[in-house]
């Protein structure tokens, strides 16, 4: 895939980009290994102090940011600069806390004294998806950094100009060369680096292919790994739930990112006593969304990342029709230039349909009818993914209850799921493995090391 930023409200080509040779990547990768051997003996407040930094900038440069976003990705704007600010809280949360996270943990054997001490392990190499350019980077680089860890990115060949703004941010604020390196190179070569004995560990956040590729090299060579992948998130409407509030969090669940999330609500499963008053709401609501130009504030949905992704979606609905699903909403590309997609809502999708199993990837929502919780919670969980999913209902126990029941990563009560800094992320079964961001995320690539102290006794 050639690196470039194309407009997807435009389909123009912006600016087009070498690939670093392979001698560059070499170069960078010995860099980085060797500013770990200083960075890993520098103190907590030192790197404290550098991802302040960081924040502070991105703070600053916001607008900017933003619309580089917006121009690379097509995300609307007001949601880019919650990125960016989402983004930099990223960065303070862990300059704040990384050293209380990080602190030998006591043990208390029955002999003698033992600890474990919290070590980095080396260069790490991180592999990155465009749909959100500098919150994906920062819940990686945030924690490793903070560890000691040094950091090498391969970002998505569509956002270039995204990944050199988050390496210009690292290097205005103070960081060795060395630390954060951006590795200008397409996706199908980013699986032969693993095997590199200087990347220590590697984490990916995209597609199941590309992640099966990156785990398949990081087995053969032993190395740590973490996958974040896809989803197909459930959005469960229980009877009791207050239906005006729960269309309004549906909406925002399925297109927020212009539908281009992987923790997006994507399969909407209603109990039959509220499930016509839902779907009409719904796509009432849907039905009424301004489609426009991502940089307008006024728009509320626009255009997919790439013409690629608008065509794959489309064909997808295709195909669903082809399998016996039913168009209620939408369903076709909008009549304009750009990577645009009608909001859309599939009914009667059932087993045996060939996209069953599949994410949708935009603004396309799947609808179901149940008879009971029970029968929405088998629905959910008759998913080869385990992101997210979400319970809307007035009894906070029963939620609670229908979570213990679902096979996810993560279970968000009234609200599709989210992110946050002190909230852990990540999922079960085809949507990979590991955790980012809060305490769990410093887990990943650090060594727990065992020191233990014996009185020096004789030998048995
Ligand atoms: P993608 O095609 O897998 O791309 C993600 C990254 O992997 C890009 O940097 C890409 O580089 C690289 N890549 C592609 N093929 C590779 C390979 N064979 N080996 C190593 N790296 C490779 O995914 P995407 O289309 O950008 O993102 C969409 C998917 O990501 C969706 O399934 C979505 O749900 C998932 N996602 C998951 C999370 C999460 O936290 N769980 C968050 C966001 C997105 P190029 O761009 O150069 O191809």
């Amino acid at each position: 895939m050639a690196i470039q930023t194309i407009n997807p409200a435009t389909n123009k080509v912006e600016k087009t980009f070498s690939e670093m040779t392979a001698e560059d990547v070499n170069e960078a990768i010995t860099k980085s290994a060797e500013t770990f051997e200083a960075w890993k003996n520098t103190d907590y407040k030192y790197r404290s102090a550098l991802l302040h930094k960081v924040a502070g900038l991105l703070r600053e440069r916001k607008k900017a940011l933003a619309t580089l976003i917006t121009l690379e990705m097509g995300k609307l704007v007001a949601q880019a600069e919650g990125e960016i600010k989402l983004s930099a809280e990223i960065f303070d949360y862990y300059a704040n806390h990384a050293e209380d996270f990080l602190a030998d943990k006591l043990l208390k054997p029955v002999h003698g004294q033992a600890l474990i001490r919290h070590s980095p392990i080396g260069a790490l190499l991180g592999v990155q998806p465009w749909n959100f350019p500098f919150y994906q980077v920062a819940r990686f680089a945030a924690p490793n950094i903070m560890i000691g860890n040094t950091i090498l990115i391969k970002h998505a060949s569509i956002v270039p100009q995204c990944s050199i703004a988050i390496e210009e941010i690292f290097k205005s604020a103070g960081a060795p060369d060395g630390l954060y390196t951006n590795l200008l190179i397409s996706g199908k070569r980013a699986s032969a680096l693993v095997s590199d004995k200087r990347i220590k560990g590697v984490s990916l956040t995209g597609s199941e292919a590309a992640g099966a590729s990156i785990a398949a090299e990081a087995g053969k060579y032993l190395k740590k790994s973490v996958l974040e992948l896809g989803g197909s998130d459930a959005f469960i409407i229980l009877e009791d739930a207050d239906i005006d509030k729960t269309v309004e969090w549906a909406v925002v669940g399925r297109i927020n990112n212009n539908g281009e999330c992987c923790v997006a609500s994507k399969r909407f499963i209603a109990v039959e006593s509220i499930s016509a008053s839902f779907l009409e709401k719904f796509k009432n609501k849907l039905a009424a969304l301004i489609i426009g130009n991502p940089m307008d504030n006024a728009s509320q949905l626009g255009p997919l990342s790439s013409e690629a992704a608008a065509v794959q979606i489309s064909e997808q609905v295709q195909r669903a029709v082809e399998g016996g699903a039913k168009i209620l909403l939408g369903g076709k590309r909008v009549d304009r230039e750009g990577a645009f997609m009608q909001p859309t809502i599939l009914t009667n999708m059932l087993p045996g349909n060939p996209v069953y199993y599949e994410e949708f990837f935009g603004p396309v929502a799947v609808f179901y009818t149940v008879k009971n919780e029970q029968e929405a919670i088998d629905l959910a969980n008759d998913s080869p993914f385990g992101l997210g999913c979400s319970v809307f209902t007035q009894d906070i126990e029963r939620g609670k209850q229908v979570a213990n029941k679902i096979d996810t990563g993560m279970v968000f009560i009234n609200h599709p799921t989210w992110t946050q800094a002190d909230l852990p992320f990540g999922g079960t079964k085809g949507s990979g493995y590991g955790r980012e961001l809060s305490e769990l995320g410093m887990d990943e690539f650090v060594n727990k090391k065992l020191i233990r102290v014996s009185e020096l006794s004789d030998p048995f």
